[in-house]
Formats: C-alpha cells, sequence, structure tokens
C-alpha cells in the first residue's frame, strides 16, 4: 500500500484497511518476533530520524509491518504500514516526526493474521489524552484478559494480546477515582501484573517514556543515552550503536523503568517472584551477533556453540567447514577455529531478498532456497564439507539445501547444527511450527541423517548449550518442554 494512503495524523483511533500479504517463500520455518524502540528528550526534535535508525538495526525481527508514534507535547503523530522499515518511512513522512517522546516497532506476527490492524504501535486514548504501546513476546493470557475486559465494556480489540494489554492500563486509569500521583505509573503496573507470559514494552505519552519486561526476561530490552542527553530504549543494542547512544544496562526482569523529558529516572518492580530465563535461541538466532547480552556479545556467545559444536563432533578430515549465511555463519567460524578444519564461503547469499515474494510459480517456489542461497560450484565441487547452521525445524530447508550442495558435486555433507534439537512450541513470541511438523518428533537421528542424505548429523545437546550459556537459567522451552513462564491453557496466544 502506498504511503501517501496512510499518512501521517493527529491521532485517529480507527479503522484501517486490511492488506494481507502475498505467500512467503517456505525458507525457514522460524519466525522472527518483534523490535521495539523508544526514545525522550527535552528538546523538539525531529524523532522520526532517529526511529528510522533504531527500527533499521531491528530489521531483522520483523519484516511484515512497522510503525512509529511521536508526541509533539500533546500533539501526537503516528504512521504504521505493512512492509519494510525504508519502504514504510519515506522522507515525506519522517520529516514531520518532530517531537519529545516517540516509540516505534517491527513487527513479525507470529499467530493470527498479518495485516495492517495488527501492526503497532497500539496508540489508546484514555482521560490522560493518548497512550501508545509497543510490544514484543506473546502473552499466554489473552483470552483472560479479554474476557475481563469484556466484562467491563471494553471490546472489538481483535486477537492482539497488545491492543487488550493497551486497553487494560485505559481502564486502569478509569478506576482512579482521583488520579493518582503519578497515574500513568500505577496503571501500567496494574496492567502489566494481569498480563502472563513474555513481554518487552515501550510506552509513550507526551511527557513520559516507560519501558517494561516480564518477570523472567524472557525477550530482550536494554536502555543507553546520546551525548545529548537523550535517552533511548531498544530491543537490542545495536539500535542503541545506530542512533550513537551509549549503552546503560539491560532493563531488569520485572522492572518498570520510566524516563520523563525533564531527564528524571525512575524504577519500580512488577509484583510476585522475578526469576530471569532469558530466551536461548536468541543467542543461537534471533539477535543479531553485534548485539551484547549479559555484558557479551551475541557474537561470542555463537563463536563458543561453534567451538562447543566441533568439541562434540567426532573427528573428520573434511575439506572445509561452510555456513549455511546468514544464520550459520558464526558458529562455523567457532567450529573452524577448534577444528583446524578451514572456513570458506560456499553459498551466496542474495541479501535483497525479503520474507515475502510475488506469488512464485509452483516450479519457482520447489527452488526457492535458490532464490536466497547460490552454491559457488568450483568452491565445492568434489570436496568433503561441514555445513553449520544454527537448527533444524521441519527439516525441509535442510533436505533442500543438501540436494542443491549435491547437485554441484559435493562429495560428503557433514551438517553440524549449534542448538539441540527443537521439539516443542514456543508460547512466547516465535513462531515455531506445530510439535507433529517438527522432524525431531519425527523421526530418530538416525532417520533424520538418512532422510536428509548426509554422510553425519550432529546438534549440540541441551546441557552443551547450559555449558556456553555459563549455566544461567536460560529458556529452553522449544528444546526441553521446560516453560519458566507457564504455558496457555488454550492453543490461543495473543499476536506479537
Ligand atoms: S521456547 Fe524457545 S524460542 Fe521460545 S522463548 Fe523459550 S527458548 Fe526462546
Amino acid at each position: 500500500m502506498p504511503s501517501s494512503m496512510n499518512p501521517i495524523t493527529p491521532f485517529v483511533e480507527g479503522e484501517l484497511p486490511e492488506h494481507t500479504l502475498s505467500d512467503e517463500v517456505p525458507y525457514r520455518s522460524l519466525g522472527e518476533e518483534c523490535g521495539v524502540f523508544g526514545m525522550v528528550t527535552s528538546k523538539t526534535q525531529n524523532l522520526g530520524q532517529f526511529l528510522f535508525y533504531g527500527l533499521y538495526a531491528l530489521q531483522h525481527r520483523g519484516q511484515e509491518s512497522c510503525g512509529m508514534a511521536v508526541f509533539d507535547n500533546d500533539q501526537l503523530r503516528i504512521h504504521k504500514d505493512m512492509g519494510l522499515v525504508n519502504q514504510v518511512f519515506v522522507p515525506s513522512v519522517l520529516e514531520k516526526m518532530t517531537g519529545q517522546v516517540g516509540i516505534g516497532h517491527t513487527r513479525y506476527s507470529t499467530t493470527g493474521s498479518s495485516n495492517l490492524d495488527n501492526a503497532q504501535p497500539v496508540v489508546v486514548r484514555t482521560r490522560l489524552g493518548a497512550v501508545t504501546l509497543a510490544h514484543n513476546g506473546n502473552l499466554i493470557n489473552t483470552e483472560s484478559l479479554r474476557t475481563f475486559l469484556e466484562e467491563k465494556g471494553y471490546s472489538g480489540y481483535g486477537d492482539s494480546d497488545s491492543h487488550w494489554v493497551a486497553h487494560y492500563i485505559r481502564y486502569a486509569l478509569q478506576q482512579q477515582e482521583q488520579l493518582d500521583k503519578f497515574p500513568l505509573k500505577s496503571a501500567v503496573k496494574e496492567a502489566l501484573e494481569a498480563c502472563e507470559g513474555a513481554f518487552s514494552m515501550v510506552i509513550s505519552t507526551g511527557d513520559t517514556l516507560i519501558a517494561a519486561r516480564d518477570r523472567n526476561g524472557l525477550r530482550p530490552l536494554c536502555y543507553g543515552k546520546t551525548d545529548s542527553g537523550m535517552l533511548v530504549v531498544a530491543s537490542e543494542t545495536c539500535a542503541l550503536d545506530i542512533v550513537g547512544a551509549e549503552y546503560v544496562r539491560d532493563i531488569y526482569p520485572g522492572e518498570i523503568f520510566v524516563a520523563k523529558r525533564n531527564g528524571a529516572t525512575e524504577s519500580f518492580f512488577l509484583d510476585g517472584e522475578r526469576d530471569e530465563h532469558f530466551c536461548f535461541f536468541e543467542l543461537v538466532y534471533f539477535a543479531r551477533p553485534d548485539s551484547m547480552i549479559n555484558g557479551s556479545s551475541i557474537y561470542n556467545y555463537r563463536m563458543e556453540l561453534g567451538r562447543k559444536l566441533a568439541r562434540v563432533s567426532p573427528e573428520i578430515n573434511a575439506d572445509m567447514v561452510i555456513p549455511v549465511p546468514d544464520s550459520g555463519n558464526v558458529a562455523a567460524v567457532g567450529y573452524s577455529h577448534e577444528s583446524g578444519i578451514p572456513y570458506m564461503e560456499g553459498l551466496i547469499k542474495n541479501r535483497y531478498v525479503g520474507r515475502t515474494f510475488i506469488h512464485p510459480t509452483p516450479e519457482l517456489r520447489e527452488r526457492s532456497i535458490q532464490l536466497k542461497l547460490n552454491p559457488l560450484l568450483d568452491v565445492l565441487k568434489g570436496k568433503s564439507v561441514v555445513v553449520v547452521d544454527d537448527s533444524v525445524v521441519r527439516g525441509n530447508t535442510s533436505k533442500k539445501l543438501v540436494e542443491m550442495l549435491r547437485e554441484c558435486g559435493v562429495r560428503e555433507i557433514h551438517l553440524r547444527i549449534s542448538s539441540a534439537q527443537v521439539k516443542h512450541p514456543c508460547f512466547y513470541g516465535i513462531d515455531m511450527s506445530v510439535p507433529s511438523e517438527l522432524i525431531a518428533n519425527k523421526m530418530d537421528i538416525q532417520e533424520i541423517q538418512q532422510w536428509l542424505g548426509v554422510e553425519s548429523l550432529v546438534h549440540l545437546s541441551v546441557e552443551d548449550m547450559r555449558e556456553v550459556g555459563h549455566n544461567l537459567p536460560y529458556c529452553m522451552a522449544c528444546f526441553n518442554s521446560e516453560y519458566p513462564a507457564g504455558k496457555p491453557n488454550s492453543e490461543q496466544v495473543g499476536v506479537c
């Protein structure tokens, strides 16, 4: 949809036109999640420019839709649309996004439909004026939030958990007979205490930016500051870097961090037990390698996963280690360093292929992997190759990859996976296949090796991953079925 059809407007809550994406080329079975970004400053500035670059750095977390909302005092401008950040935010849109408080979001829908109705930030009218919210993660109790709010007369906000949280804040504000000293703070606390599951959120009004994380800290969220005193909140530190903000710290599990336009900050916590269980898959695949978690770069974690993989694999006389780009890049370097087998690039990725295509023909869909990856024939022909990837989910992509490598004359393929076998669904914001579609639930390792047609196949174990993660308590539920924040009562979970 051209941006001109969705102009920047002062806040108007209303119907947004439906826009459904075209077919997705079945390249990966793991859907990325969402990215959030926010900033607050005392001086009026063109926040649109900063938000653009912040969201651009978080594009890997969601490529279906994106949006930003900027307050200029009490006037709100919001713009959101389907598409990538540089498609949605053209210069004529950005130049109008001046103000003092702004938030943004890149979205990948983990359940439900992919349409503009579910694009974020979400906006609600409250007795304090407009409140905006952007959310990464999935709640597991969306249905009970919905039931509760519908009983109170709030209805019609679709299947998005983020919408229900925003309306819970609105409801909580409405309940305050006399507004508290800091009404938004207590309303946000009340709303988030009603939420179960995973959330890293940014929430804003005309003079306040709030960053909040669930009690398990499942999804990442951090903040930093620029030299000019602007406070910036982002899903990952790579988005702080791009706007020149120095990383201060992660938002703690269960923390509600409040930053005001006048530079004052305050921090308080959700009631109840806080028990950090960061998503291990962020380390394996989702987060960018140049982001930092717990004071270490994701790059280092991935190198260590690759080294560990080499240590637990049988010794082989392969000619080279190649990654499946980009997901296997860093682990392949680690594997190569540890094993002494030279690192080579055997597959070249087309960097300009996004998640969506204009309806490819069935024949083209069959060769979909080659739209994204092309093998280097003269590097690979006749060689014995260690191929490193981050995960195997349904197995279809790996099978196509192996077929492609065989077609160009690879003699031996030793597949190495820098995570354990994925056997269980994620309820916290990652789109995985249903359990019956997961290859690890259909066959044992030997059968998978045979089905893929590779000479050998090695995964890391859950214990190996724990060791690389310094035995900290991570969420590894998709590998071991131990869900730190519980499971939903029904299969119905909210939309990221
Ligand atoms: S279930 Fe897997 S993907 Fe989901 S939060 Fe836990 S580790 Fe991450």
